[in-house]
C-alpha cells in the first residue's frame, strides 16, 4: 500500500530543500518523479515469518540478510521488479540516455539477465557489474543506477520487516546488516551521543563504535578525526587518514526518519565538499569480497 502522507512529507521536505538551495533542482526534480513508483513497487511481505536462527547465523558471519535470499523462489517479493525496471529505463531514456534505451532492449530481447545483474548490485560487485555493462554496450553508471533503484524497495520492505524483530545490536560492522550497502550517514544520538550508522539503500540503523573507521575498522585515534563548518556545528565529516574514507555525521535527539535519510543526504552536500577538498573519499569497496 502507497503511504501517501509519507511520499507528501519527504516531497515537501525536498521542497524546502529547494527554497535555500536552488541549485538542488534538479535532484529534487528527479525524486519527485521516482519517489511514487518506488513507494508503490515495495512489496508486501505479508506472512513473511522470520527464523530468527537463521538471522543470528546469518549476522554473526558478516554476512547482510538479504544477500543470498535474492530471487530465490522460497523468498516472499525478491523476484525483479520487471515493470519498475522498464519504467526507470523509460525514464531515463526520455531524458536523453541512449544507454537506458539499450538495457531496456537487451533485457526485451533475452540478453540481459536481470536477477543476476541485480544480484551483482545487491552485492556491490562492481566489477561484474562494468563487465555486463560493457558487454551490453551501455554506461556502467548507468547501469549500476537503474540496478540500485530496481532493486530497493525490496531492500526497504525487508529492512522494515527485518527492523521490528532485530535490533542489530552486535552487527558491530561498516556495512549494512540487511542489504550490505555502505551507510551515507552516522548519526550521534541522544544524550549519550551514541554511534549509529545509516544506510541509504534500506534506511537501516545500527550502531558502531565512535572511535573507529567504518571503511577500514582501523581504530587508532591519531588517525580519526573530524572537520566542520563553523556554521553548522551540529553536522561534521568524520575522517580518517589511514585509508583517507569519510563519513558524515548529524548530531540528533531521535534517530533521523529512515524516509528522510535522501534529504538530509542533499542537504549536508556542503559537507561532501569539504571532505573531498581536504583529500577524503567514500571509498568504493565490497564488503565481502568475493
Ligand atoms: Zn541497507
Ligand atoms: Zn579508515
Amino acid at each position: 500500500m502507497i503511504a501517501v502522507q509519507t511520499i507528501d512529507r519527504v516531497i515537501s521536505a525536498l521542497d524546502a530543500l529547494t527554497d535555500d538551495n536552488p541549485d538542488f533542482e534538479r535532484t529534487v526534480d528527479f525524486y519527485e518523479e521516482l519517489l511514487p513508483l518506488l513507494y508503490a513497487a515495495r512489496p508486501a511481505l505479508d506472512g513473511l515469518t522470520l527464523n530468527r536462527d537463521w538471522a543470528k547465523a546469518k549476522l554473526a558471519e558478516g554476512v547482510p540478510l538479504l544477500w543470498g535470499e535474492f530471487g530465490r523462489p522460497a523468498a516472499l517479493g525478491t523476484e525483479p521488479n520487471i515493470e519498475l525496471f522498464m519504467t526507470l529505463c523509460r525514464l531515463a531514456t526520455e531524458g536523453g540516455s541512449d544507454s537506458a534505451d539499450a538495457l531496456m532492449r537487451a533485457f526485451l530481447g533475452g540478453i540481459l539477465d536481470l536477477k543476476l545483474t541485480l544480484t551483482h548490485a545487491l552485492c556491490l560487485d562492481r566489477p561484474a557489474l562494468t563487465e555486463t555493462a560493457r558487454s551490453l554496450a551501455v554506461e556502467p553508471a548507468l547501469l549500476e543506477s537503474v540496478a540500485r533503484y530496481t532493486l530497493s524497495p525490496i531492500a526497504w520492505s525487508y529492512r522494515y520487516a527485518f527492523s521490528q524483530a532485530l535490533d542489530f545490536k552486535e552487527w558491530g560492522r561498516g556495512y549494512c546488516p540487511v542489504c550490505g550497502d555502505w551507510p551515507i550517514l552516522a548519526e550521534l544520538r541522544g544524550r549519550d551521543k551514541l554511534r549509529y550508522l545509516r544506510c541509504g539503500r534500506c534506511g537501516a540503523g545500527w550502531k558502531f563504535n565512535r572511535l573507529q573507521c567504518l571503511w577500514c575498522d582501523n581504530t587508532n585515534k591519531k588517525e580519526l578525526s573530524f572537520l566542520f563548518d563553523p556554521t553548522a556545528v551540529a553536522r561534521r565529516v568524520d575522517v580518517c587518514d589511514y585509508c583517507r574514507g569519510y563519513i558524515k555525521t548529524i548530531t540528533t535527539f531521535d534517530p533521523l526518519d529512515a524516509e528522510l535519510l535522501a534529504v538530509y543526504d542533499l542537504e549536508t552536500m556542503a559537507l561532501d565538499h569539504i571532505a573531498a577538498h581536504e583529500g577524503y573519499q567514500r571509498p568504493f569497496k565490497q564488503p565481502l569480497p568475493q
